[in-house]
């Protein structure tokens, strides 16, 4: 079945957000036929992305924050077992994602941030980069703007093995000029990022401040759940974000979902996203749905 129909047959798949997350899946499956793991797929496709210098919104190569430095957060899920790793705020490692796996395959925690987080790395023997100098001077913190903001766009990738095994993982250097220790919603998981072995996964990109207070991709889950389609629960999700929130439509998210079945989906606000799909024989970017105020219905409901 073409991947256009939304479900294939075909395992294993891998879904990830934009075009750039075609590399990615194709060096997931390349890995997938040769280590039939569906985690190493995961990782190392995600490892495309975040190698790749001329990507401004992940890896080192991303939009640094407002004292110059690159931050980066990634996140990584193992549906069996219910397993997951994140870091955040890590600076000067070429892999954050390796970084997450590692911290959920070999520490008794979730989530390292910051120094610690790179302190790890260190110690794991990660590739660390050093950052440029005069990079990091933090008399220059101050509040930015909104319009300062800039360049948000993460990969996050959902796969589904042969053995009906769902991963994901999420990776992103996050907002440009964001202030110095500012986490979005790709480590957080529940947010950029959700798991569920009995229902299938979701991950997110775009404003993570808008994802991440609502626990985005564990709603997405949590509407297959309830037997929605992959395509329904990223639109339900976004409509009912846009009902609560202030910002009614104008909120820039985007979802991607498989569930256990095989069928995908994903929705974005305004004119939807871009994203791509991946099986043996076939890789493609698709458009997702987009979402305004007019699908939405009354929106910004919370106001008091
Ligand atoms: N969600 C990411 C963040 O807020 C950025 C993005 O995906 O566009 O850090």
């Amino acid at each position: 079945m073409s991947p256009t129909a939304q479900q294939t047959s075909n395992r294993p798949l891998f879904v990830s957000t934009w075009p750039f997350g075609k590399a990615a899946n194709d060096e997931a499956l390349k890995v997938f036929e040769s280590t039939g793991s569906l985690l190493d797929a995961i990782e190392k496709g995600i490892g495309v992305t975040e190698s790749d210098a001329s990507n401004s919104s992940v890896g080192l190569g991303g939009i640094p924050n407002s004292v110059g430095v690159v931050q980066l957060d990634a996140s990584i899920m193992d549906g069996v077992g219910h397993r997951g790793g994140s870091v955040a705020a890590l600076e000067g490692v070429r892999h954050p994602i390796s970084v997450a796996r590692r911290v959920m395959e070999k520490t008794p925690h979730v989530m390292l941030v910051g120094e610690g987080a790179r302190q790890f790395a260190i110690k794991e023997g990660f590739e660390i980069v050093a950052p440029p100098a005069g990079a990091g001077n933090l008399k220059e913190v101050k509040a930015k703007t909104p319009a300062d903001l800039e360049g948000h766009d993460t990969i996050a990738m959902i796969g589904l093995g042969p053995d009906g095994r769902v991963c994901g993982g999420c990776s992103t250097s996050g907002l440009g000029h964001k202030l110095p220790g500012r986490v979005g919603d790709s480590p957080i998981l529940g947010g950029g990022l959700y798991v569920d072995q009995e229902v299938g996964a979701a991950g997110a990109t775009g404003l993570g401040e808008n994802v991440m207070r609502y626990c985005g991709s564990y709603q997405v889950v949590e509407f297959m759940r309830q037997g929605m389609t992959p395509e329904q629960a990223c639109v339900e999700t976004i409509k009912r974000i846009a009902r609560m929130d202030p910002k009614g439509f104008d909120l820039a998210i985007n979802f991607i979902a498989i569930d256990k079945q095989g069928r995908f989906g994903a929705a974005g606000t305004g004119s939807g996203f871009q994203y791509s799909v991946t099986h043996k024989g076939q890789s493609v970017v698709l458009r997702s749905p987009g979402l305004t105020s007019k699908d939405v219905g009354p929106v910004g409901g919370n106001r008091h």
